[in-house]
């Protein structure tokens, strides 16, 4: 089934008012938020972030108001549907000042927070203008609300990652050996779009050596016999990202490769299982990684145990040691737990899980086992 790309106008009324909710609960008078993921969230469709000013002022009692520059209303109250009866369109002319607009639609706040990837250059003169209020981040507000998905989103997060594993399951029945990590990542970028993706996010080929380096950049390296490969790919469907991770070997894995991967795939197992409500986020990374300490290669799993999906490949919540945030039921995050041993090789397994009343469900299906490639 394909999600249809638009959420309903109850839905983004429900955003609205619950972003509102959660600047109340903060303490703060307003929310600013400009183009961004959390703007798409509220609003339903992403405007460009340029040097003209867009922003959406969300106050926590009182009208929903949308700055935005002339030319880009068209676009805003096409794209805004009914929901342009509730959110009131304030265009600005070219020689206007927007940011004055913003100080009176504010109206004397005292403590704002801004959009967390809102451009310096409007944080900088919003600062000037708004003194002295306190201007705080609005990620807090936001993520409360982004990091627990509804059924809907949920299974968009599902289509996506059903489509990154059709794409896995596609490169790694092709032969690898005698093609360049480049040539294997485009090739990748194709299967993630066939597989209906909207677009190709990243396609990671880390080989031999390479494999060592979690975020390598494919390059020029030709794979070959004897290489473990990690494979790291993602785009996005519906407005929801993917992100799966596979390790391939091309022929039959030496002793010392099947030990460490033996040792990954039980820490990712364990990891997966321990999801639950109430369980810290601290604790899942914990999982794995007393599995993969205990086996002598604590050293070589050198970064955090996952983090949030959703909109972004990237978001709340993180599954990192110092995160003593509990699960709960709607939490969706990569658990993908790697071994990296410098110079020879390296190995993760990367499954998108969502917390449910009753434990965690995997969203890529495809084999954890290391995949003997040609
Ligand atoms: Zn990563
Ligand atoms: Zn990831
Ligand atoms: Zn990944």
């Amino acid at each position: 089934m394909t999600p249809s790309a638009e959420f309903t106008p109850a839905t983004h009324r429900r955003r609205l008012a619950g972003a509102a909710a959660a600047a109340r609960d903060r303490g703060l008078d307003a929310l600013l938020i400009t183009p961004s993921p959390d703007y798409a969230y509220l609003l339903g469709y992403g405007a460009p972030a340029l040097e003209r000013l867009t922003c959406l002022v969300v106050p926590a009692e009182g009208e929903v108001t949308l700055i935005l520059p002339r030319l880009e209303e068209p676009l805003a109250r096409h794209e805004l549907g009914e929901l342009a009866d509730e959110v009131e369109l304030i265009p600005w002319d070219e020689t206007d000042d927007p940011i004055r607009l913003v100080r009176q639609y504010l109206d004397g706040a005292l403590r704002v927070g801004l959009q967390d990837q809102m451009w310096a250059r409007f944080v900088l003169r919003l600062r000037a203008a708004l003194d002295p209020a306190e201007l705080v981040e609005a990620g807090p507000a936001m993520s409360a609300m982004r990091r627990i998905k509804d059924a809907d989103e949920v299974e968009r997060l599902g289509a996506a990652a059903a489509a990154a594993d059709a794409a896995m399951s596609a490169i790694t029945s092709e032969r690898l050996s005698g093609r360049t990590e480049i040539d294997v990542s485009r090739r990748i970028r194709e299967l993630l779009i066939e597989a209906g993706h909207e677009a190709a996010g990243f396609a990671i080929v880390a080989s031999g050596p390479n494999s060592a380096s979690p975020h390598h950049v494919p390059g020029s390296r030709m794979i070959e016999p004897g290489d473990a490969i990690v494979l790291d790919i993602g785009g996005s469907r519906a407005g929801y990202a993917s992100d799966t991770s596979r390790t391939a070997f091309v022929g039959e894995p030496p002793a010392e490769v099947a030990a460490l991967y033996g040792v990954l795939r039980e820490a990712q197992a364990a990891a997966c299982l321990a999801v639950q409500p109430g369980v810290a986020c601290s604790e899942i990374d914990a999982t794995a990684r007393r599995i993969i300490d205990d086996a002598g290669y604590g050293d070589a799993f050198i970064h955090r145990t996952g983090h949030g999906i959703g909109m972004e490949t990237h978001e709340e919540p993180y599954l990192v040691a110092s995160n003593p945030d509990p699960l709960v039921a709607g939490n969706a995050f990569s658990i993908e737990p790697g071994i990296y041993l410098s110079g020879r090789w390296g190995a993760r397994i990367e499954d998108i899980v969502v917390c449910t009343e009753s434990g965690g469900t995997r969203l890529n299906t495809t084999s954890t086992e290391l995949i003997e490639v040609e």
